[in-house]
Formats: C-alpha cells, structure tokens, sequence
C-alpha cells in the first residue's frame, strides 16, 4: 500500500514537471516582434514659444542620427486611387457596353470627364482631340473609343518629372502653395528620399508665420537626418532661406530644401514676399533650380484658380500634387497639367513617410480608369 502511494506521488510528480517544462518550452518559442506601423506625420508639436533668437542651424544628424525607416514598398497609384477611380468607372463601364459609337457616347465621356473634374474647357479640347482621332484611325466601337481616351489622357499628362541641381552651385528647391496643402509634410517626405540616396539636405523653415510650421519641418529633419535652419516667428522669410544656403555651401551639402508661406499675418503681399525669398535663394552660392507648387488634391477646381496666382509670381517650374489618396475626382490632375502647363513631378499618396512617389501618366492613367 505504502508502495503503491510512493509509487503515485512519484507518477504525479513527474505529470506535474512535465507539464511545467511544456508551458516553460511554449514561453521560449520566439515571440514574433510587434508590426511596426508605417510611420504617419511627426507627432503634434507644442505651441513654440517664438524665442528670440537669430536663426539657429541644427547640424545634419550623423553618427547617432535617429534610424532612417527602411524605405517600404512603394506605394501604387492603384492601390490609392479607389475614391477616384470609383468615380469614372462606372461610367466607362457603361461607356465601353455600348455596341457602336453614337451621340450619347459621347455625352455620356463628357458627364463623365466633368464629375472627375477635369473641368469644362479642358474636357471639351479633349473630346475634339479624340474626335479627330476616332475619326482618322475609323474607330467605331466603344471599347476602343475608350483606350483611344486613355491614350489621350497619357499624351495629355506627360512630363518632365525630374528635380534638377546645380552641379556648381547650391541648388535650392522652392516650396510654394497655400496653407494646408502640404508643402511641409512634401518636405520631410522628399528630404528623406533624398538622404536615403545619398544627398546632404538642408531644411529652411521659411514658413515663419504658421507657429507649428519650424517644429513641424523640425521633427521631419530629424527623422531624415538633414539639417534645418529655422528663424524667429514671424521673423523674415528671406533671412532663414539665406542662413540655410550659406550653412548649406559652408558645409559643403548639396541641396536646400525650402518651406515657405502660405499666408501671412501682416498686409505685404504674399506673391511679393514669394518673389523676394527666390531673389534671396538666388544670390551666389545659392542656384534656385526648382519652384515647386504644392497644390492639394481635394480641392479641385478651386485649388487651381490659387495655384494660377502662384505660377505666375514665382516662376513655377513643377507641381506636387498631395492627398490624390483622398480625393473622388481624379480628373483635377488632368486639369492642372492642361491649365498650367506645368508638369506634375510628384504626387502624395498619403501621409506616411514613403507615400509621395514620381508622377507615372501611364501608371495613374490605368489606375484611374482601369485596364
Ligand atoms: P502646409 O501648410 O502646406 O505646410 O501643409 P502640411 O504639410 O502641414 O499638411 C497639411 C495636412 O495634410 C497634414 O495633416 C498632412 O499630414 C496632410 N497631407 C500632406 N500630404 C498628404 C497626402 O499626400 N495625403 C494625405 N492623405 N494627407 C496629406
């Protein structure tokens, strides 16, 4: 009996360690680390407290920069044009089921090309370019009267899309556009592409009349590892925009980037004040090699009567065009490259540090309406 107890106690008591080693080993297996989520906007700055000191440079990070994120997939126009393309599709789905050609086709691409806002004058110079073309090539079904649009549209869109540099000088990319567009988060985003590919960047915070704007570019250089020279609030644009080309030539960095404002506290003219910082960006050894206007996606038309005004005072040489992720009427991109003549150079696709890509016409053209 006594045995047989012994021999229980024993049986348990190996079942028991078993089972613990069991949990133990499970505990052991690696954990898989946490999904890093994408990296959206700095986090919200604290009011400054507009300190009175002369423009100060904060040296580009370099041993103990903060890690740069490894550059993620790219994103798609397709995977980001949902709004959008929902918009037309349907349309041309409709458009495309149409066993010949006749007036209602074209009233129905016309519908269509304007709830897109592509806007009325350029929809109508479209339509009688493709006109000429069904016409000349003898298309007469509605399935190719479509690829003959999309043809259209590429031909339409197409552009230099690069950012160039001075190869002597300090090349100086200008950034315009009205509040809220996005110029600053363009910045940051393009700053860290080109940090990634091997450029020394200076940040200039001349945006010195929105109070957040400086801490804002701030936290972007930061994550980039590029330096920024910032001013007082309210203090002169031009100013920062000098200190940064000098600090930049000093040191021997390739590129300023420049922020500048969208709307200004006191009665001088924003154009004027625009026209003064590119003199200042211009003075040797500072070379302004790209303006470049910041226009926001979901403001459509309106956005294009503003983006005019700016075009014509500060010698535009591209457009950004931001939050094309949240718009429904892709056609505004349409609009602005006919309207401006100005070619779209990139597109933001979303506030994560990865989301402003190259403007592909074929790419956006397929995204937009669909194979
Ligand atoms: P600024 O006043 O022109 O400097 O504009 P900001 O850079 O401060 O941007 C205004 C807002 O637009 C911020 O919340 C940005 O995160 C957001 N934003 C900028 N670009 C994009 C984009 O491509 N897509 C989306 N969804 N939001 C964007």
């Amino acid at each position: 009996m006594v045995i047989l107890l012994i021999v229980l106690i024993a049986v348990a008591v190996i079942v028991l360690a078993a089972t613990g080693f069991v949990v133990a080993g499970r505990r052991r297996l690696p954990v898989p680390p946490p999904a890093t989520p994408l990296p959206t906007r700095p986090p919200a700055p604290p009011a400054p407290a507009a300190p009175a000191a002369p423009p100060a440079a904060r040296p580009a990070a370099a041993a103990g920069a903060p890690a740069v994120t490894e550059l993620e997939a790219q994103p798609r126009f397709r995977d980001r044009l949902d709004r959008a393309r929902s918009t037309l599709s349907g349309y041309l789905t409709s458009v495309r089921s149409r066993d010949s050609i006749d007036a209602s086709t074209w009233e129905e691409l016309e519908e269509a090309l304007i709830l897109a806002d592509v806007g009325v004058t350029v929809t109508a110079a479209i339509l009688d370019d493709l006109r000429a073309r069904v016409e000349r090539d003898g298309i007469d079904d509605a399935d190719a009267l479509v690829d003959a649009l999309k043809e259209e549209l590429v031909t339409r869109l197409q552009g230099d899309t690069d950012l160039h540099t001075a190869p002597d000088a300090t090349s100086v990319w200008l950034f315009v556009g009205v509040n809220g567009v996005g110029k600053t988060t363009t910045i940051g985003k393009l700053g860290m592409r080109e940090v990634r590919a091997g450029r020394r960047v200076v940040m200039a915070a001349g945006d010195t009349f929105r109070a957040a704007a400086a801490d804002q570019l701030e936290a972007w250089a930061d994550r980039a590892g590029a330096s920024i020279i910032r001013g007082n609030e309210g203090g002169d644009p031009g100013a920062v925009v000098f200190d940064a080309v000098q600090h930049a030539a000093a040191r021997g960095s390739d590129l300023v980037l420049a922020d500048t404002a969208g709307r200004l506290h006191t009665k001088t003219n924003l154009m004027e004040e625009l026209k003064k910082v590119r003199r200042v960006a211009e003075r040797p050894p500072g070379q302004v090699t790209e303006v470049l206007l910041v226009i926001d996606a979901t403001t459509g038309q309106n956005g294009l009567i503003q983006a005019q005004q700016f075009a014509a005072a500060a010698g535009v040489t591209g457009v950004v065009l931001t939050k094309l992720d949240g718009t429904a009427k892709g056609g505004i991109v349409v609009a602005i490259r006919t309207e401006l003549d100005l070619p779209i150079k990139l597109v933001g696709l979303g506030e994560g540090a990865d989301d402003l890509v190259v403007f592909d016409a074929v790419e956006f053209v397929e995204a937009l309406i669909g194979p």
